[in-house]
C-alpha cells in the first residue's frame, strides 16, 4: 500500500481536551444532528492581544475590527463587544446584529459591497462610519443624509497601488489617481465628514501591504496640505494564519501532487484532482489553488513584518504613521478565529466505489466545509465509537450528502488507523475561519448545521450551549 502523504493540523489543546468528551459529544448529536461546529473563545481573545502587543510594541493608535463574516455565530462579535475591539460588518444583519449585541457605534464599521437603502439608513442613524466604495453609493449616502438630517462618517476604499511599476488590481474601492479629489469632494460636502482610508488586499505580500501604505500616507500628506485631516488608515484584513505543523509535509504533499498529476506517482486526490495543477503534453501547468496552509509568518509576524520594514530614511512604516498622527485600523478575519472552531460529523456508511476506493459517507456535505480554496488540506481527527477496535490502517475518501459526483468532503485520500464504522466521529480541526460558514447552502433542503459554544465550567468540564 502506498503511503499517503500527510497534513498534521496545529491542534490547540481544547481541543484535544473537547474531543475526550464523547457523551457530551454523541448527546450532542443526538439532539442536533450533523455536522455540528463547536466553537471556543480562548484562542480568539489570545488572538486579539497577539494583534494588540504587536500594535503597542509599535506605539501606535490603534484600532482592531473583527471581519465578521468570517463566521457567523454571535459569540464571537458578543466576545469583541466585551474585550472592547471593534466589528467590521458586510451587510444590515451583521451591522443590526452588532448594534443589538451592543457593540458601540465607534466600535462598527461598514464594509459591505453593497450597500442597500437600509443599511445605509441602519448606519446613519447610529453614526456608524461607512467605507465608500464608488460615486454612485455616495450620491445614494448624499441622498439620505439630506432627507434625514445626519452627517455620514466617511471612509475612502482605495485600490489601484503601485507595485513594481504594475497596479495591483481591485474590483473594489476607488482607483488611487482619484482619491484626492473623492477626498475633496466629501470634505466641502455638509453632508459627509471625511474620517480616513482603507484599502483590503488579496494575496499575502508584505511588501504589497507595506507600499500601499506608503502610497496612502503620501495622500493624506497631501490632503494636509489642504487642511484635510486623515484620522486613520484601515489595511483590512487577509493577515496570513497558519494551519500546519510541518513545512516539510506540506512540500512534500505539493511534490507528490505535481508527480500525480504528471501520472508519475499514485493519485492522492478524488479521481487525481490537481487542486489548480494540470497535465497539458505531459507538462506541469497552473498551480495550487488552495490556501498557503503552512507559512512560517502567521498573525501577528505577519503585521510586525509591516510595521517593522524599514523605508525613506531608515524610519520604519510605523514611525511614518506616528509621525503623521495616523491611527492604524486592521479587519482580520481569519486570523482572529486561528484554533477556535471544530466541525463534528457522524459516519453513516462505507462502501468500495469500482476504483477499489473506500468511500466514507459522513452525514454533512461539502458546502459545510468549503471555502474558495481549492481543497481544505488538513488531516481530520478520526474518533472511533467504540473502545478496543484493532489498528488497521485503511484510506479512504469522505463523501457528503449532495446527489453530486463532485460531493466530496475533503479531495485528499486520508489515511485512518482504524477501519471505519458505521456510528464513528470525524472532527476537521480549525474550521472557524469561512470553512464552516461562508458557502453553506440549503440544497436539498438540508438544515443548516448548529452552531454550538463550549465552555469550561469551575471545574474545568465543557459545557455546551446555543449560539
Ligand atoms: C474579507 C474582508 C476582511 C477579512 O479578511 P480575512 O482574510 O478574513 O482577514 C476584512 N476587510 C474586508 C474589507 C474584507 O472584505
Amino acid at each position: 500500500m502506498i503511503k499517503y502523504p500527510q497534513l498534521k493540523p496545529l491542534v490547540d489543546d481544547w481541543i484535544n481536551q473537547f474531543l475526550e468528551n464523547k457523551e457530551l459529544i454523541n448527546s450532542a448529536f443526538n439532539q442536533y444532528g450533523s455536522p455540528i461546529n463547536i466553537h471556543f473563545l480562548e484562542p480568539f481573545i489570545q488572538n486579539y492581544h497577539e494583534y494588540l502587543e504587536v500594535l503597542q510594541n509599535h506605539k501606535l493608535d490603534h484600532l482592531v475590527f473583527y471581519a465578521r463574516k468570517a463566521n457567523k455565530s454571535k459569540c464571537f462579535v458578543k466576545s469583541a463587544a466585551t474585550q472592547q475591539f471593534g466589528v467590521d460588518t458586510a451587510s444590515f444583519n451583521e451591522l443590526n446584529q452588532s448594534l443589538e449585541i451592543g457593540v458601540p457605534s465607534d466600535r462598527l464599521v461598514v464594509t459591505a459591497a453593497v450597500k442597500t437603502e437600509e443599511l445605509i439608513q441602519l448606519a446613519l442613524e447610529h453614526h456608524v462610519l461607512i467605507i465608500v466604495d464608488n460615486q454612485d453609493e455616495l450620491a445614494h449616502i448624499e441622498m439620505l443624509c439630506l432627507k434625514g438630517g445626519h452627517t455620514a462618517q466617511l471612509g475612502v476604499r482605495i485600490s489601484g497601488f503601485d507595485w513594481n511599476g504594475q497596479k495591483l488590481y481591485s474590483r473594489f474601492g476607488f482607483d488611487i489617481t482619484s482619491a484626492l479629489a473623492v477626498v475633496k469632494e466629501i470634505h466641502s460636502n455638509k453632508c459627509f465628514d471625511f474620517k480616513g482610508f482603507h484599502f483590503h488586499l488579496n494575496g499575502y505580500s508584505i511588501d504589497q501591504r507595506v507600499q500601499a501604505i506608503l502610497q496612502t500616507l503620501d495622500l493624506s500628506e497631501l490632503l494636509a496640505q489642504d487642511g484635510i485631516e486623515t484620522e486613520f488608515i484601515d489595511i483590512g484584513g487577509g493577515l496570513l494564519m497558519n494551519y500546519l505543523e510541518d513545512e516539510e509535509e506540506w512540500i512534500a504533499f505539493d511534490d507528490h501532487l505535481k508527480k500525480s498529476v504528471l501520472h508519475k506517482a499514485e493519485p492522492i486526490t478524488f479521481m487525481n484532482n490537481g487542486l489548480g495543477y494540470e497535465s497539458i503534453d505531459e507538462k506541469l501547468h497552473g498551480c495550487l489553488k488552495t490556501y498557503p496552509y503552512f507559512n512560517r509568518n502567521p498573525k501577528s509576524v505577519f503585521l510586525d513584518g509591516i510595521l517593522s520594514q524599514m523605508v525613506k530614511g531608515e524610519q520604519k512604516v510605523s514611525d511614518l504613521l506616528r509621525n503623521q498622527n495616523i491611527q492604524l485600523r486592521m479587519e482580520p478575519g481569519r486570523s482572529l478565529l486561528d484554533q477556535c472552531g471544530i466541525t463534528l460529523a457522524r459516519v453513516i456508511s462505507r462502501k468500495e466505489d469500482s476504483n477499489g476506493d473506500l468511500l466514507v459517507g459522513l452525514e454533512m456535505n461539502r458546502t459545510q466545509l468549503c471555502s474558495s480554496s481549492a481543497d481544505f488540506l488538513l488531516d481530520p481527527i478520526y474518533l472511533p465509537n467504540s473502545e478496543g477496535r484493532k489498528p488497521r490502517e485503511t484510506s479512504v475518501y469522505f463523501t457528503g450528502a449532495y446527489c453530486l459526483e463532485q460531493d466530496i468532503i475533503l479531495k485528499r485520500k486520508i489515511t485512518l488507523s482504524v477501519y471505519p464504522e458505521i456510528g464513528d466521529m470525524v472532527c476537521f480541526v480549525n474550521t472557524a475561519g469561512y470553512m464552516m460558514h461562508f458557502y453553506e447552502s440549503e440544497a436539498h433542503l438540508f438544515n443548516l448545521s448548529t452552531n454550538l459554544v463550549a465552555s469550561k465550567d469551575h471545574t474545568g468540564d465543557f459545557t455546551l450551549e446555543e449560539d
